[in-house]
Formats: structure tokens, sequence, C-alpha cells
């Protein structure tokens, strides 16, 4: 495997596909391109951000829906700027047996005209305000870059939100839970930094007023889109009719936001943040096994008193709760079981030798800080639960870290150039307008192959001194941006 931590950094790709496989965290080979198998390692991890994440959309008053797969055209047609942006994207389903559908169906690439037009049978009175909804789905979109297991396939497995509310302000409240909700689940619990951004005019959502969506950073200074949420407005309500009679008995028509976290991804963009030159590491929660259990065998041992002790305190931490296993494979030297787990990014390794027998200790290797250590027997169940509860702590830190580091701030068009061809980094800088500044965006974008507006934070105000200005035409600068490739 690798060798040294900058081979993360200059061949991410490489460094990602080596971990897919060595881990056994997903298998390319099924042969429609595009799509791929998810192994149980990862499906282990990904059902249990699927479970969290429901968790929270129960808690914040979403009802779980399911609806079906297939949407028809005439849907889409009906809200023209989302079927222009999603029209390259989408599989269409043409023909059963032999024979041709009179209209044909779309394989939901997102399901917006499936809920409004739903919603606009179920919709009467304010009293029905908010309607919270969501539903887990697999969506498909016929990507044209190049497919990435869990970061970019062409279908994807996800959460999809749709709300409607009788102001535009209960709608503009909702963006704001949806970002709380991002943040309590990829940075709180998967441990995954981001920036939530407001996307400028020309960047948003096919039918949305505005689009706000997190951008991780990856070890390589390129950017991961992971949840956007979007302020719909009336665009789809008046579409598809979702009217309702408010108190003065007037008919008004509902306004919408949706959510989509896409839960395969925020795995992939997890596996890049928190995995090492070692392979993956996981946060404790979403680890298959959180400790596995090495006895060390030598000839001139007594073995089995090893043996025995390993059951032993593996059978008292199942009871605890944690997931153990042990691993006593004699065909493999122990090196190439260290490797292994710490490739697969489990948590603890525990191993017992001759010596520890002797001593009364085990040694312990946590993966947050990659260090060995020792304990006393008398202390195992107490010192991990200490090191369990702390664990994904230290890997968001880890990730915080890095994260900071990665941001730049400059003030004029140079350094911008400069930084964003050699370095991995971000750029922060002074900019004219997310509203109508596109020219300008357009021309970063080709003076840099391919840099992109990423929009301005949200989570808290940041403004331009007084006498900035736009990096690129030199006009007063009326918001700070942030600046980057996308994976
Ligand atoms: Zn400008």
């Amino acid at each position: 495997m690798v060798s040294e931590e900058k081979y993360k950094i200059e061949d991410f790709n490489e460094w990602f596909n080596d971990i897919i496989y060595k881990a056994e965290l997903a298998d390319i080979r099924y042969n429609i391109k595009g799509l791929v198998v998810f192994r149980p390692w990862s499906v282990f991890s990904i059902s249990y951000m699927f479970r969290v994440y429901e968790d929270k959309f129960n808690e914040t008053g979403h009802q779980q829906l399911i609806l079906p797969t297939l949407i028809p055209e005439e849907n889409f047609l009906k809200e023209s700027e989302h079927v222009e942006g999603f029209s390259p994207e989408v599989f269409w389903v043409t023909q059963h047996g032999n024979e041709n559908f009179e209209n044909k169906y779309a394989l939901r690439p997102t399901s917006e005209t499936a809920f409004y037009y739903m919603f606009s049978y179920w919709l009467k009175s304010y009293k029905d305000l908010p309607l919270k909804t969501y539903q887990r789905a697999n969506v498909f979109r016929y990507e044209s870059k190049a497919t990435k297991p869990f970061i970019r396939g062409r279908e994807f497995y996800w959460y999809e939100s749709h709300n409607i509310f009788e102001t535009l302000e209960d709608a503009e409240e909702q963006v704001l839970e949806d970002m709380q909700i991002t943040e309590e689940m990829l940075h709180d619990t998967f441990g995954i930094p981001f920036i939530f951004f407001k996307r400028p005019q020309w960047d948003k959502f096919p039918g949305a007023i505005n689009t706000y969506a997190a951008d991780v950073i990856l070890p390589n200074g390129k950017i991961l889109q992971l949840p956007s949420t979007h302020l719909l407005g009336t665009k789809f309500t008046e579409t598809f009719n979702v009217k309702f009679k408010d108190r003065d008995e007037k008919e008004k028509f509902a306004f919408g936001t949706c959510y989509g976290p896409a839960i395969s991804r925020i795995y992939g963009g997890m596996i890049g943040v928190h995995g090492d030159c070692n392979g993956l590491r996981l946060p404790f929660e979403l680890a298959p096994i959180q400790i596995i259990i090495l006895p060390l065998y030598f000839s001139d041992a007594d073995n089995q008193k090893i043996e025995e002790m390993c059951l032993d305190i593996a059978e008292n931490l199942d009871k605890i709760g944690y997931r153990v296993k042990i691993d006593d494979d004699k065909e493999k030297t122990p090196k190439e079981r260290f490797s292994y787990y710490e490739m697969k990014g489990v948590p603890l390794r525990i191993e017992i030798g001759p010596k520890d027998i002797f001593q009364g200790t085990i040694t312990v290797f946590r993966r947050d800080f990659n260090e060995k250590i020792k304990i006393y027997i008398a202390d195992i169940y107490d010192e991990i639960k200490k090191i369990s509860l702390e664990f994904t702590n230290n890997l968001k830190k880890q990730a915080d870290l890095e994260f900071s580091e990665k941001i730049v701030t400059v003030d004029n068009y140079n350094d911008l150039l400069e930084i964003l061809d050699k370095e991995n980094k971000i750029i922060r800088v002074p900019f004219c307008s997310i509203e109508d500044g596109k020219e300008c965006a357009d021309k970063i974008k080709f003076d840099t192959k391919g840099a992109d507006i990423r929009g301005i934070r949200m989570d808290f105000d940041e403004n331009p001194d007084e006498n900035d200005t736009c990096v690129v035409c030199g006009k007063k600068a009326n918001c700070i941006v942030y600046i980057g490739k996308s994976y």
C-alpha cells in the first residue's frame, strides 16, 4: 500500500480506488457502466447513516413516504427549467415486453414532479401545513463525467425530503433546519467538516429560487458537494396546482423546499476525509467491527491460555454492546492481520501475546492516533469505554484542522491564479456579486481551467471591508466568496 501521506494528496484517485478494492467496499465489475455493487463492509456503515438520518427526520416532524420509481414524462414536461436541467441525465423506460408504452417514464433522477403531483391531491387547507415529507430512494442520473464508486454513480442512494409551507418565511426557516440537520449528521456524527454555501444564481438547482449546499474538501483540495437544500418558492406548487384555502378563505399556492442528502456519496466523502496512508478510518459507531482481538501465537508459549484470555475479553466486550471479533487465523502473520484491519478502518485492535499474560496487560492499537498503548487487564473495560467515547471526536478534530488549513484568503487575482494552479487549496476572496457576477465567474473558470465560485457561507455573516473590490472586475465587492475546483 501507500507509504507516504502525500500520496493521498497527490494521487487521490489511485488512493481511493485502492481502498475501495482492498477494504472490500465495492465491486466495480458489474456489467453496466457506472453502476456498482456495494459490499457488506460499506453497506453496514451506509445503513447506519440511513438510520440516524431517519431518526433526525422523524424528530423534526417529517413523515416518511414511498413513491414509485417511475415518473411519467408529462410530469417532467410541466416544469420547463427542471426538465431542461435534468433531461440529458434521465434514463427513460419506453417498453413493456416487446411493446412500447404510449408515453415514456423516467427512472426518477429526483422526485419533485412525483411529490408535487400528489401534494395537489392532499393539500386542502392551511391546517394541512406545514407538510414535511421524505422518502428513502435510489435515483438514476446518466453522469457524463467519469463515475467513481460512492462519489459519482449513475445510480445512487439518498433521502429526498419535500416540504410545503404557508409562507415564504416558513420555507426559509426550513432551509435553516436542513442546514442544522446537516451539521448534526455530517459533522457531529460522521466527523466530516463542511461549509454550507448559498450558491450563485447561475449555479442553482433547476427550478429553484435559491440553492444552498454543503461543500466538503477532499485531501487533494478538490471540493465534493454533499447535501443540498433548495428554496423552491411557488415554482412547483404553481406548476402542479398545489393550493390551499387560507385563513382569509382565499386560495393560495404553498411554498416549497427540498433537501437531498445522498447517503452513498456522504460515505464516499467520509472515506476521503478520514482515510490515511494505511487505509480507511471509520467513526466508532459506523464500524462493522469496532474491536478486533488478535491472539499472538508463539511456538514456546502457552497459546491455549492466550486464546482463553481473548475469548474471555471478547465475551465481556460483546456483553457491554461492542461489535467484537477474534481473528485467530494461524496462516497469517501478525503483521498481515494488523494491516488488514487497519485497512478496513477497525477503530481498536487488542493484541494479546505471552508477555501480556505474564505482565497482566494487553496492547491496544487505536486507529484515531495510530498508536499502541498498554492497558492493565483490570482497567480494560473502563479504558475501552473512554476511548470509544472520544474516538469519533478525535477523527473530527483532525479533519477540522485539515479543513481549516486548506482555506486561503487572497486579495488579488494573480495570487488566486497561482494558488489554484499549484496548491491544493480553496480560495476566499472579495467578489462583486453572486446575483449578477457571472462574467467574473466565467473568467475565473476559464483562467483556472475549471474553478467555480462556490457561494457565500451561511453559517455566519461574512462581509467585505468598505474598500474591498472584486478581484476580477475591480468593482466594489459586495460579498466574500470561496472558490475551488470540484472533484
Ligand atoms: Zn466582479
